[in-house]
């Protein structure tokens, strides 16, 4: 079988949403049939995102077979509604691990061990591998970071060689700037751009431009000229409200028709129903809509707002299942510490939800705590994630089961009550990269349960990541207090589940919000989002 791959690059600076384009055009060809997947290079040396900050590196995402990988894999599953694998996803780390590990097992014997032809080689060998075995028609490998990086420069030269043994086309991403009270688009850096572009030997097909204000035309004519290509070629990524626009803003430039064309696949033809299931989505989120709902998300990492990517979409997605409009704030936890009851009343009295999402470290957990007590004694709807679960049972023993200083040994390593501990095999595990509970993990649902309830199912997956988990010599004292355990895993070892008896406050260990899709929500947020608009509904009637 033949294989097609589009390489989509990015020139002038990160943050152009190269990962949402390159979903875009995955989730193009997935609606007129043709089999494709993504592959996404970072030139970063680290084996993968496990050990980055999301302070730094935004949201580190988990998928289904433990990979940690960048965030835009989020992007790729939900755009796709396909959970994909960790080796679609190829670092600078991997590679060079690998071809080291080659070269001392001597498959390079007497020879010196270069970039080109070593490294490339094993690059070019792994995509077409990828391509091969997953019986794909087109592998679209998205380039992390931007031409003229150091770090990808092999990358895209790996790519250039590609070019010449495959069918290869390249969609580069570009910014097209405007001086305030100019009133006029710059293309210079573009056209910069794509000499440093044609200087490695690359020609793309496609020019997508950011910009502030819709392509003019000259702007358009004037890159299509330096680019070789024709004007229609040079799409305006202009304005869109949300990133789930993006597939339908390239179809009403005829992108879609021009790229399966140039792919050899114009005689393809569009899922109708498919279309109008995401239009569907898109229209909700950008019309009027029935219901309403005040949520906050109380987080430590909420600076950057990419920390929390996931969760973020899951509460989109989760506001398209209850056709609500959801204001969403974000409030940084160490704010919530030191106050009174009444002060936290005073910040958190106007949301209809809580949610507390993932976190590692002491910082700013007493913040957290407060605005879970809060949302339990004020009958707000609570979701919390992995974290936010682990607190949600730390402040039911101190506050309901009157445990003082309950807590976690993440936090306070000579707790009394050690309400959270570390998980038994991960006592002796030493090295950082990998090595939490990672992945899709089964659990169980008890019956007449919230959970039960959100899942319709004694049974589900969801993906993991965390070393710490429920104590279980607490399980007995916080149930008799009225504290649910609702799910475990099949072996009944891990508390999966746990949540408050009289009303919607969910904690999971989990989190829901990797797996959660535009066209498939995740139950939890679903529910959650129920519940937040019923107490929406509640105190403004
Ligand atoms: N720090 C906690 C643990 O390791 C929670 C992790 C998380 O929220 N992902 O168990």
């Amino acid at each position: 079988m033949k294989h097609k791959y589009i390489v989509v690059t990015g020139s002038l600076m990160s943050g152009l949403g190269k990962g949402i384009v390159t979903s875009s055009i995955l989730k193009l060809l997935k609606l007129y049939g043709v089999k494709s997947l993504p592959i996404k290079f970072d030139g970063y040396l680290n084996y993968d995102c496990g050990t980055m900050n999301p302070f730094r590196h935004g949201e580190v995402f988990v998928l289904d077979d433990k990979g940690e990988v960048d965030m835009d894999f989020g992007n790729y599953e939900r755009f796709l509604n396909e959970s994909v694998s960790s080796e679609l996803s190829i670092t600078g780390g991997k590679l060079f691990s690998e071809v080291i590990s080659r070269e001392r097992r001597g498959e390079y014997l007497g020879r010196d061990v270069q970039i080109i032809p070593h490294i490339t080689d094993y690059l070019k060998s792994r995509i077409k591998d990828v391509a091969e075995r997953k019986k794909l028609e087109v592998l679209v490998i998205e380039v992390g970071g931007t031409v003229g990086d150091i770090e990808n420069s092999y990358f895209i030269e790996a790519m250039r060689q590609l070019s010449s043994e495959e069918d290869v086309t390249f969609i580069n991403l570009t910014y097209v700037p405007e001086l305030e009270g100019v009133g006029e688009q710059k293309t210079k850096p573009t056209q910069i751009a794509l000499r440093s572009l044609m200087q490695m030997g690359i020609q793309p097909k496609f020019i997508i431009c950011r910009s502030q204000r819709p392509l003019e035309e000259s702007t358009r004519e004037k890159i299509a000229l330096f680019a070789s290509i024709k004007p229609q070629r040079v799409i305006d990524d202009s304005e869109i409200k949300n990133i789930y626009e993006l597939p339908i803003k390239l179809m009403r430039q005829n992108f879609d028709k021009m790229l399966l064309e140039e792919l050899g696949f114009e005689n393809r033809k569009m899922d109708k129903k498919g279309l109008k299931s995401w239009k569907n989505f898109v229209n909700f989120l950008n019309d009027g809509v029935r219901n309403r709902a005040r949520v906050a998300v109380v987080g430590k990492y909420v600076k950057l707002r990419d920390s929390y990517a996931s969760v973020k979409e899951a509460v989109t997605h989760a506001a398209y299942a209850n056709d609500a409009k959801v204001d969403l704030d974000w409030i940084e936890s160490e704010t919530l510490e030191g106050k009174s009851g009444s002060e936290i009343k005073n910040i958190l009295d106007s949301y209809d939800g809580i949610i507390v999402p993932g976190g590692f470290g002491k910082r700013g957990i007493e913040g957290m705590i407060n605005a879970i007590e809060f949302s339990r004694e004020n009958d707000r709807a609570y979701l919390g994630l992995c974290l936010g679960m682990q607190l949600m049972a730390i402040e039911y023993a101190r506050n309901v089961c009157k445990l003082k200083n309950a807590n976690s040994s993440e936090f306070d390593p000579k707790t009394k009550h050690e309400i959270i501990g570390l998980m038994e095999d991960q006592k002796s595990v030493k090295l950082k990269g990998g090595t939490m509970r990672l992945g899709a993990w089964p659990v169980q649902i008890s019956k007449g349960t919230l959970a039960y309830d959100a899942y319709g199912s004694q049974k589900a997956s969801e993906r993991h990541r965390h070393r710490y988990e429920f104590n279980n010599k607490y399980k007995q004292l916080l149930s008799r207090n009225g504290l649910v355990i609702s799910g475990t895993s099949p072996d009944k070892r891990i508390v999966e589940i746990i949540e408050w008896s009289s009303r919607l406050g969910i904690g999971t260990q989990a989190h829901p919000e990797l797996k959660s899709r535009p066209e498939d929500p995740a139950p939890l947020f679903r529910a959650f989002m129920k519940a937040a608009v019923e107490h929406n509904r509640k105190v403004s009637s």
